[in-house]
Formats: C-alpha cells, sequence, structure tokens
C-alpha cells in the first residue's frame, strides 16, 4: 500500500528574501538569510552589525554608516520564500535600489 508523503523541501535550501527599507533615504536592500530563524534575529544582525561598527557585515549597516541614515527607522518586509538549489546560503545583501540623493 502505497503511503503517499508529501515531499516537502528541506528546509537548508531555502531561503527567506527580505527586503529592508532605510526610512531615512529610501534606499531599499535585499536581503537573503536562511529560514530557521526569527526575523526580529535576523534583523538585529543587521543592527548588531552597524552596531559594532562592522559595516563589511552588512550592506545595509555600510549603507547606514556611509549615509549617515537612522536604523531605528528602518523598516523590514518579507518579500518571499525561495529555493536555493546550487548556491551558497550565505549570508547575503544586494542593493535593488540605488540610494538617491536629492541634491
Ligand atoms: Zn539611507
Amino acid at each position: 500500500m502505497f503511503c503517499k508523503h508529501k515531499d516537502p523541501i528541506p528546509k537548508n535550501d531555502q531561503s527567506d528574501v527580505y527586503k529592508i527599507t532605510c526610512g531615512d533615504c529610501g534606499a531599499i536592500y535585499r536581503y537573503i538569510g536562511g529560514t530557521g530563524r526569527q526575523l526580529k534575529i535576523r534583523i538585529r544582525e543587521y543592527f548588531d552589525a552597524f552596531h559594532d561598527n562592522c559595516p563589511m557585515k552588512s550592506a545595509f549597516a555600510a549603507h547606514l554608516t556611509k549615509y549617515g541614515n537612522c536604523v531605528e527607522k528602518a523598516t523590514v518586509s518579507l518579500l518571499h520564500t525561495e529555493t536555493i538549489k546550487n548556491g551558497s546560503r550565505a549570508l547575503e545583501t544586494s542593493e535593488i535600489e540605488k540610494h538617491t540623493q536629492s541634491s
């Protein structure tokens, strides 16, 4: 007798994609992180990277440092969860919208 198991995608192969919007200038960063940890913890890592004055950890923290923007104003939202097939699951940030200067 067939036992029809679902074939769930292992959590290790999925990554959540977050959008982080700078509250000061509106720059948007995309942040890919693995599932399994709460969003708040993820974001705290960002803030920690900022507060530790270690912007290399985080493109967004680097942005805050570079432009002197306020981390407390940043907003974070979950865009979607995507499956990673071959790529590394290392934390990754990428700027998806250029910082725009208004002057
Ligand atoms: Zn900014």
